[in-house]
């Protein structure tokens, strides 16, 4: 084997896998690049630039303590401005026989590298660090009439013997324990407050260069609260195993006043970079249940998350792309509105949940599915800026995952190959998932008129704007049926105000 250069890209950071799988020290050197084209494509979050900068500063020192040569390039003006000049630049520093690279986890940036023209040869590695590669995900997808998550979710289950008994039956009897989560939040529990982490001399470097160079992004860096280590991401998990496992599937659906991450584990960040490995989370979450630390169904909702969701929509993302970018199937054009970039709204959901997405970077699933997107999709909001904008807004957000979430799953612009329906609700649901609407000058109750809750309307306007493409699933006709033994003149009331209330929440022209 000949000499290689090794190229490291910002989400890669796991020793012995991808291109650094046969690396070896003192043959093969690595290329490692703080680049602007890759921290401007979208306004990223401050703390994502932050993260992934101070992540990628921690493992150069990582490799090069253990023995490799790497070239680093720290974020300037004056240093390479995208990737394949850092790897030209490396290549003049350590000629080598060819140029390794790992999959990149964005079609973008797989078309861009297939199309580097070194004076080496570039050999692409696949991505071993998911649970379900894509050529198994096709496997299973070909010749499905329909993708749903559950099927591939027990397919996983068994491929890893998780939560299975000997007889290949699901532990506790049930593949799913959903009906036992998702509760309400009424304020009953405490909510543990999270360690804090003082940031070391590369992280304090690395908040002050993003403060300086970004800003005009979102996201407020004296918050700043993530690990950027390996170890100390494991150490964040082992916390939240400790204290939040317990109630993670009790409370994951809920909306609170109180605290911005509840029960949730904040590790999709760690995962999606590279700093804590999905197996070897599940099977610590696993030993917890067997341990008697926690119940099968938080457990088992825990797991489902990873083992399924995750590897589900990454498999759907490289089956379906470049073509799923562009679809658009309830022809969503409305501009976003700008107070999405500042959380100035007097809906206090959407307020709280926005607010937080721009100071650190992070909301639940929920928020992000049922407050925010659940807007997007009933105020028919334009496909392509809203999935820009949640690539931009969160911390954990790579293409390949938050695509499918946002255009798929939140928006249903897919036709309905992530969801069998679209995740539309009314005011009632947010009310009854968690306190926002005590905190709010809208009721919940009310459908049209001054005070009523915008989701009521616009939830109905949705309904009767795409009746005719809903009416043949199932899932949507008890609802579809509730909208048709309205009384016309009700109709349209809720109509007029839901245009009203449309145009005054996010105009149709922008001056
Ligand atoms: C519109 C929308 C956009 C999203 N964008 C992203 C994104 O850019 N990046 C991202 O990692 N997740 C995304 N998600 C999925 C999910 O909301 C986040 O993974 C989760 O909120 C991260 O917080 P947590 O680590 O505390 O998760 P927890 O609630 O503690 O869940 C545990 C883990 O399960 C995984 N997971 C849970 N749900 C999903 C899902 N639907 N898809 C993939 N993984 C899942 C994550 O790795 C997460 O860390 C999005 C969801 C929606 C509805
Ligand atoms: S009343 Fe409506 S807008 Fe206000 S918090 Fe409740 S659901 Fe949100």
């Amino acid at each position: 084997m000949g000499t290689a250069l090794i190229c490291i890209l910002g989400d890669q950071l796991t020793h012995g896998r991808g291109a650094l799988k046969d690396a070896i020290p003192g043959r093969d050197s690595i290329v490692m690049a703080e680049v602007t084209a890759e921290a401007c494509y979208v306004k990223h979050n401050r703390h994502k630039i932050a993260l992934i900068f101070s992540a990628m500063r921690h493992f150069c020192r990582e490799l090069r303590s253990m023995g490799f040569s790497v070239h680093y390039f720290e974020y300037s003006s004056r240093g390479p401005a995208t990737l394949l000049e850092a790897a030209e630049a490396a290549l003049l520093l350590s000629p080598a026989d060819e140029v390794r690279c790992c999959e990149p986890g964005e079609h973008r940036l797989r078309e861009e590298i297939a199309a580097w023209n070194l004076p080496v040869p570039v050999h692409i590695i696949p991505d071993d660090r998911f649970l379900c590669s894509e050529e198994e995900f096709q496997a299973w997808a070909d010749g499905r009439k329909q993708l749903r998550m559950e099927y591939f979710y027990r397919e996983m289950r068994r491929k890893y013997r998780i939560l299975l008994e000997e007889n290949g039956k699901p532990a506790g009897g049930s593949w799913n324990f959903d009906a036992q989560n998702r509760r309400g939040w009424r304020a009953r529990e405490s909510v543990p407050a999270r360690p804090t982490l003082v940031p070391d001399c590369i992280t304090a470097e690395v908040i002050e260069l993003v403060n300086r160079e970004f800003p005009d992004h979102p996201g407020n860096l004296d918050l700043f609260y993530l690990a950027t280590t390996s170890q100390e991401a494991n150490v964040h998990f082992d916390w939240f195993l400790q204290h939040c496992l317990g109630l993670f599937g009790t409370y994951q659906d809920a909306l609170a006043e109180e605290s911005p991450w509840l029960f949730h584990s904040l590790v999709s960040m760690y995962l999606n970079i590279g700093l804590l490995d999905p197996l070897d989370v599940c099977l610590k979450v696993e030993r917890a249940w067997q341990d008697g630390r926690c119940g099968i169904a938080a457990a088992e909702g825990f797991i489902r998350q990873i083992l399924g969701w995750r590897e589900y929509v990454r498999g759907i993302y490289w089956c379906a792309m470049p073509e799923y970018a562009r679809r658009n199937t309830l022809n969503a054009k409305r501009p976003m509105p700008e107070w999405f970039w500042d959380g100035d709204t007097d809906m206090r959901c959407l307020e709280v949940a926005l607010r937080q997405t721009l100071d650190l970077g992070y909301a639940h699933h929920i928020q992000r599915l049922m407050v925010i997107g659940n807007f997007a999709l009933l105020a028919g909001l334009d496909v392509e800026q809203v999935c820009s904008w949640y690539l931009a807004v969160y911390v954990d957000a790579f293409e390949w995952v938050e695509l499918p979430n946002t255009l798929g799953m939140a928006l249903y612009a897919d036709d309905g190959m992530m969801a069998s329906k679209p995740y539309a609700a009314s005011g009632k649901y947010i009310q009854r998932q968690g306190n926002h609407c005590k905190k709010c000058r809208y009721s919940p109750t009310r459908v049209a008129g001054d005070g009523a809750c915008p989701f009521n309307a616009l939830y109905w306007y949705f309904l009767s704007r795409h009746e005719h493409r809903l009416k043949d699933n199932p899932r949507m006709s008890m609802v579809l049926g509730n909208w048709s033994k309205k009384a016309d003149s009700e109709k349209t009331e809720i109509l007029v105000w839901a245009k009203q209330e449309l145009e005054r929440l996010a105009p149709e022209w922008t001056p």
